[in-house]
């Protein structure tokens, strides 16, 4: 069998080992005679997955005790709404506009009341991460986003603010080593570095999550998922399981700090092409703002954009044309995608180059 070089945004390339075992014990899970998704998640089975998720997330990340970690559906698109509809509850909800979304997270929170950007990289096509902000008085929160996926921007280190944090972490959540207590609440869709669409990680302080709005509906409520354990009602079992798995992989390859260290090389290889290319190759981020989970670039035309996506699709590179929004390529190399696949890609484009210039 033959596997693609996956360099999709998201959904996105999980470790094979992940799939492996999932696929070995699809048909009976710990001797129950049935799948992980045909029983009850109030099992002592389910129970037992469940509960694990939770310790292992909490050892990888170093999650102090005063945090709660939950399991949330409805995807990053949820949380924007969701941390405005909670936390929403001074005048003001600041967001760092570093790009799509961000923007959209900032549009769901007018429904709660005023917003304005603490910052933006608006100026410059968001190719770099702003440093500089400026808070009104009556601010609710902060909002920032830790990776920017379409536009390949990433804080490689954090502020502090002295308003509340909540961080969009969908893109790069387990690729490095972060200080959880450097932030309010943290949120990450599983689709990107974790698992399957389906479950979105909330991790959040709980003396902050005692200050959210109490009338809300109550799946609009971070008290009803962090109350119940995420079992208020049915959670996204598979999603969950899938994220436990890969978190076991995280622990088996050594943890965060290894895992970060990988990360850093793979991108580095294809930083290193677009750098020695000549400008054949343009990066779209500032240098001390590179992702390292999505590595944007432009060629000189749209049509040697296109040509290079078709020619790299035909050589087995799978998702590496830019964002329907933005245009350009984009290779991401999250946590599973290996580092053969990340030389394969750098190989490729210093022969396209060779072949085109
Ligand atoms: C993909 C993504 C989202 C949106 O996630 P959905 O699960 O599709 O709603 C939000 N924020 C960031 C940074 C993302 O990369």
């Amino acid at each position: 069998m033959k596997r693609a070089y996956n360099f999709n945004a998201g959904p996105s390339a999980m470790p094979l080992e992940v799939l492996q075992e999932a696929q070995a014990e699809f048909l009976n899970y710990a001797d129950t005679g049935m799948s992980i998704i045909e029983m009850s998640h109030r099992s002592a089975d389910y129970a037992a997955m469940h509960a694990e998720t939770k310790t292992l997330l909490r050892e990888l990340m170093e999650i102090p005790d005063d945090y709660e970690i939950m399991f949330i559906q409805g995807g990053g698109s949820t949380q924007f709404l969701m941390t405005a509809a909670n936390f929403h509850t001074k005048k003001y909800a600041a967001y760092v506009n570093t790009g799509v979304w961000a923007k959209k997270a900032m549009a769901e929170a007018k429904f709660f009341g005023e917003t304005y950007e603490a910052a933006s990289s608006a100026d410059k096509n968001h190719s770099y991460i702003p440093r500089e902000f400026t808070f009104k008085p009556e601010t609710s929160y902060v909002h920032i986003t830790a990776n920017n996926t379409i536009y390949g921007t990433e804080y490689q280190s954090f502020p502090k603010f002295d308003v509340p944090v909540i961080c969009d972490m969908s893109s790069d959540i387990l690729s490095r080593k972060v200080n959880v207590a450097d932030f309010d609440l943290i949120y990450a869709g599983a689709q990107k570095n974790l698992g399957p669409a389906g479950a979105v990680i909330v991790i959040a302080k709980k003396s902050f999550l005692a200050t959210a709005r109490t009338n809300l509906p109550t799946m609009l409520k971070y008290a009803t998922f962090a109350e119940n354990d995420s079992l208020y009602n049915t959670p996204p079992v598979f999603a969950i399981y899938m994220i436990n798995k890969t978190l076991h992989w995280i622990k088996n390859q050594g943890g965060v700090e290894v895992i970060a260290k990988n990360n850093a090389a793979k991108a580095k290889v294809i930083y290193d092409v677009i750098d020695n290319s000549n400008g054949f190759y343009k990066g779209h981020a500032e240098k001390n703002a590179r992702s390292l989970m999505n590595i944007t670039f432009n060629l000189a035309t749209q049509e040697m954009e296109k040509d290079f996506v078709a020619q790299g699709k035909a050589a087995g590179f799978v998702g590496i044309g830019g964002h329907r929004l933005v245009g350009g390529c984009r290779a991401s190399a999250y946590n599973a995608v290996p580092m053969e696949a990340c030389i394969a890609l750098a190989d490729f484009m210093k022969q396209y180059q060779k072949d085109h210039e």
